[in-house]
């Protein structure tokens, strides 16, 4: 896989970020964790083999690790709340909470576990578009 470079940011777009590697896989999870975590049905993480750079707003980050849980980590930023990356310790893997990425990370074709998804397959543009009409709404 190629190796790209991938910006995002939280939703009240203090922290912004730069992921650079190559995605490996992107899939939902439905587990329990991701659930409480997002407050919906799944979350939505791509995984890439790479280097995680904060460009903004590092200092609002935090992690709550769930106590019980190996791994669960949850990443946010404690201004909105919203979810932001985080590295995965040891593994050289980054976990990108794919709502928060302003990039297209490229569609099914190289990221098999999302192949059909309309996560991926949405254009920016009528993002864009909806955000921008969310905008008008009392
Ligand atoms: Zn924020
Ligand atoms: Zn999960």
């Amino acid at each position: 896989m190629e190796t790209k470079t991938l910006t995002g940011s939280c939703l009240c777009g203090s922290v912004r970020y730069t992921v650079q590697g190559e995605p490996q896989r992107a899939f939902h999870c439905h587990c329990s964790r991701c659930r409480k975590s997002t407050g919906t049905g799944h979350a939505t993480n791509l995984f890439v083999a790479g280097t995680l750079t904060w460009d903004a707003g590092e200092a609002l980050v935090r992690h709550f690790k769930v106590p019980e849980a190996e791994r669960f980590t949850n990443a946010f930023c404690s201004e909105c709340g919203g979810r932001v990356p985080r590295s995965a310790a040891g593994s050289g893997m980054v976990m990108i909470p794919m709502g928060s990425l302003d990039d297209d990370p490229g569609t099914g074709a190289d990221l098999p576990g999302l192949a059909g998804s309309l996560v991926v397959q949405r254009p920016r543009a009528s993002r864009v578009q909806r955000d921008a009409g969310l905008k008008n709404k009392p």
